[in-house]
């Protein structure tokens, strides 16, 4: 993926518009006008700034300016080269995030969804946004008007007894979120093909090379245009209906748990999470706490002294 940018003249920009007519798509704010040809993407910007994205841009880019010319766009010092090129955001893809890891009680969620352009305006309107800004009532509702949409997305539980089963084979935190976001991903994959997203964006927990490793332990390949970024729900619209959808999981799924358990099991790992294992605890011994918890949090420990 590479990109260039160009500054044209008004004259320029609007020929320009008229060669892409039938490759226009939603332009984003501030933007004259988006083009999407079959590898790259166009968008040219008031300000005369053009801007070239996708594979090999040059080759569109020099039927407008000198390329030699340009002016290259400040980049930002690349950390792991598996950051999204910024028209990714603006494209038709796949978005993938995870809930309830830092959680002593309840499942892991992970949802990956898949965004086409034309249905970001709407996704915004519905109040589509990084879920860690909402509460937990307005991503339920949110995520139930999400559903309705009919997007493709595919949600992963991994409950508890099976979460701590790994996590005893020796499995660490950051390979079960991998196995699971790479699942959730080659489900959504599946749906939508022959269809292809302009590329995958993984709210990132690791760096992508502990992300790749886990994978080839389980004799598993990153799929193509695999992008990474920490915070990625507010920059991408998919990742955030992601994240509202394992959200809202991860609460639905705590609500049963709490009324199999017969007494509200709270979110987070705080000292009330710890009283509340030790309840269980006492009741039930360990085998019991094992069904609600993630049992090798420090969670455990803690609430062996309420006993
Ligand atoms: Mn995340």
């Amino acid at each position: 993926m590479g990109q260039i940018v160009l500054t044209l003249s008004a004259e320029k920009v609007e020929e320009m518009k008229q060669t892409y007519q039938s490759m226009l798509k939603t332009a984003p704010q501030g933007a004259i006008f988006s083009a999407t040809t079959s590898n790259i993407t166009i968008t040219a910007y008031k300000s005369g700034k053009v801007l070239f994205q996708g594979s090999n841009p040059e080759i569109e880019a020099k039927k407008w300016g000198t390329v030699e010319e340009a002016t290259k766009e400040p980049k930002k010092k690349p950390t792991h080269g598996f950051e999204p090129y910024p028209g990714l955001f603006n494209q038709s893809h796949i978005g993938s995030d995870e809930a309830g890891t830092g959680d002593y009680f309840g499942p892991v969620t992970v949802a990956a969804v898949y965004v086409k352009a034309e249905q970001m305006n709407m996704l915004q309107e519905l109040g589509v946004k990084d879920s860690k800004n909402l509460t937990d009532s307005t991503i339920q509702t949110i995520a139930k008007k999400l559903l309705q949409l009919k997007i493709p997305y595919s949600l992963v539980i991994l409950h508890n007894e099976k979460y701590n089963q790994l996590q005893k084979r020796g499995w660490t935190q950051g390979k079960i979120k991998t196995m699971l976001h790479h699942q959730a991903i080659t489900k959504v994959l599946q749906k939508i093909a022959p269809k292809e997203p302009m590329g995958i964006l993984i709210d990132q927990f690791s760096q992508p090379s502990v992300y790749q490793k886990h994978l080839r332990s389980e004799d598993a390949k990153l799929q193509k245009n695999v992008h990474f970024m920490t915070k990625a729900e507010s920059h991408s619209i998919a990742v955030a209906a992601g994240s509202i959808i394992a959200r809202a999981s991860f609460v639905q799924e705590m609500n049963k748990l709490s009324t199999k358990a017969g007494v509200t099991l709270p979110k987070g790992a705080s000292a009330k999470v710890d009283r509340v294992a030790g309840k269980i605890l006492d009741r039930g011994g360990i085998e019991e706490l094992e069904k609600y918890s993630k049992i090798h949090f420090a969670n455990t420990k803690k609430a062996e002294s309420y006993l």
